[in-house]
């Protein structure tokens, strides 16, 4: 018989018998049966709150950088990722710039945008300024569906309205922005939405489509920024070699994406470990990133008067220590009280911080690397002169150094009477 993957009432099942299912279809072993299985330190409640169709866990290694010093504290920074390296290179980066207040990182207000999309309204230009001139009865409306949030200092702050053109004629699109204290935001905003989409309709004839929070989120920006000497880089030639690739990405959207990615290593592995909304965070911040209309870099590094290497960082970032699954998840609760945070707003410092750091870390890498063949291949050469080589040869015995590995006047001496043997170096 034909297998299929039309299951009916899959989501009612009991999650071992849904594993069942799975382990007959993928003809998994026993032993496979009971790795898939094991939800580690998930209770299986938990799980099955989170998401649907759950059949088991998949566990992640939970790593912890050192050496952080972000606005004058210090941070043991909580990070889950798969990729070798990324956590060795933070605390490294992070040492770098422990000088002094450490790494400055400042959000601005949690303020999130809600979007209103209206179709089928006559005169939008018109319609928009009725929009705002209604704003405070629209924004009375939005704090009334949000009485929690406004209780704790937050809620509707401000409107916007925007006339789009569209290919099926203009689109009026209204942003409520919200300040959303500690939580991430999106069921918040997408309640408020709602509940002021009737008014807008009635405003402007048209009717409400989308209603939903934008994960463009210009008006939460954090900026991190840094100093150090170029001693602690590896001297000054490194830094400016990193103040070359900076620019480079500047110049170049191919090396920007992979420059930005750098940074996404350090911040979403923190956002993994305190269970936040990475797709979120990814989305507004590669966003942020060709706001000119050209990807570019999120951070920029230079070298100041005093010769120094400083780095800053511009990223928007929507994070809660609120909401979501940051007090769901276990590991999540125990992650954000290592980190100690307070507020969503720390939380997106830190976060900040720790994604200059880990570009630092990455640039740092990519050039000593260069230099340090480079000048490997400098020294091989040098000895193999010594050693007596001359004309093609001096390069040739050179580069099987620099290949083997093995860089030394002896080595030199030995390849070049190889070659007079007539031997292929
Ligand atoms: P939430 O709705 O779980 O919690 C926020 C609520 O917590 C607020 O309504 C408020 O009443 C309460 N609260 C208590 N103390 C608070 C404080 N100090 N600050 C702020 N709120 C406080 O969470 P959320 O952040 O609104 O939504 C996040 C979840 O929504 C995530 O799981 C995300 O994946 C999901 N989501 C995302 C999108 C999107 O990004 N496009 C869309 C839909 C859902």
């Amino acid at each position: 018989m034909e297998r299929t993957s039309r299951i009916q009432g899959f989501y009612k099942l009991d999650m071992k018998e849904r594993l069942k299912i799975v382990a007959d279809w993928a003809g998994l072993t026993e032993e496979e049966v009971g790795a898939l299985g094991n939800l580690g330190n998930l209770p299986r409640e938990v799980a099955e709150s989170m998401i649907e169709n759950v059949v088991g866990g998949m566990t992640y290694p939970f790593a912890v950088a050192v050496n952080f010093r972000i606005n004058g504290r210090d941070y043991l920074v909580p990070m889950v990722i798969e990729e070798p390296s990324v956590v060795a290179a933070a605390s490294n980066a992070a040492k770098m710039l422990r000088e002094g207040e450490g790494i400055r990182s400042l959000a601005g207000p949690q303020e999130m945008i809600g979007q209103v999309h209206i179709v089928g309204c006559r005169a939008p230009h018109y319609k928009a300024m009725k929009i705002l001139e209604a704003k405070q009865e629209i924004l009375e409306e939005a704090k009334k569906s949000s009485p929690t949030i406004v209780s704790i200092g937050g809620g509707p702050r401000d409107l916007e309205v925007r006339v789009v053109d569209s290919r099926m004629g203009p689109i009026l699109i209204v942003h409520v922005i919200v300040d959303v204290v500690d939580a991430m935001g999106a069921n918040t905003i997408n309640t408020i939405v709602e509940s002021i989409a009737p008014l807008v309709e009635r405003i402007t004839g048209g009717e409400a489509r989308l209603r939903i929070l934008s994960n463009y989120a210009t008006r939460r920006i954090v900026r991190a920024w840094a100093r150090t000497s170029p001693e602690s880089v590896g001297g000054r030639e490194i830094a400016e070699r990193i103040v070359e690739a900076s620019i480079i990405a500047e110049a170049d959207p191919y090396r920007a994406v992979t420059h930005n990615k750098g940074i996404m290593n350090g911040i979403i592995a923190v956002a993994l470990a305190t269970a936040q909304d990475h797709r979120a965070i990814e989305a507004g911040a590669h966003a942020y990133a060709a706001r000119s209309g050209v990807y570019k870099p999120l951070s920029r590094w230079e070298i100041d008067e005093d010769g120094y290497l400083v780095g800053s960082l511009e990223i928007p970032l929507q994070v809660g220590t609120v909401g979501g699954a940051t007090r769901v998840h276990p590991i999540a609760k125990i992650a954000l009280k290592m980190l100690g945070v307070k507020t969503a707003k720390e939380l997106s410092e830190v976060m900040a911080a720790v994604g200059l750091a880990q570009n630092l870390a990455a640039l740092r890498a990519l050039v000593a690397e260069g230099i340090q063949r480079g000048h490997m291949r400098l020294h091989a050469r040098n000895l193999a002169i010594t050693a007596g080589a001359t004309g093609d040869l001096v390069d040739k015995i050179a580069d099987r150094m620099v290949r083997d590995g093995k860089i030394s006047y002896e080595y030199a001496k030995q390849l070049l009477e190889a070659y007079l043997r007539g031997e292929k170096v």
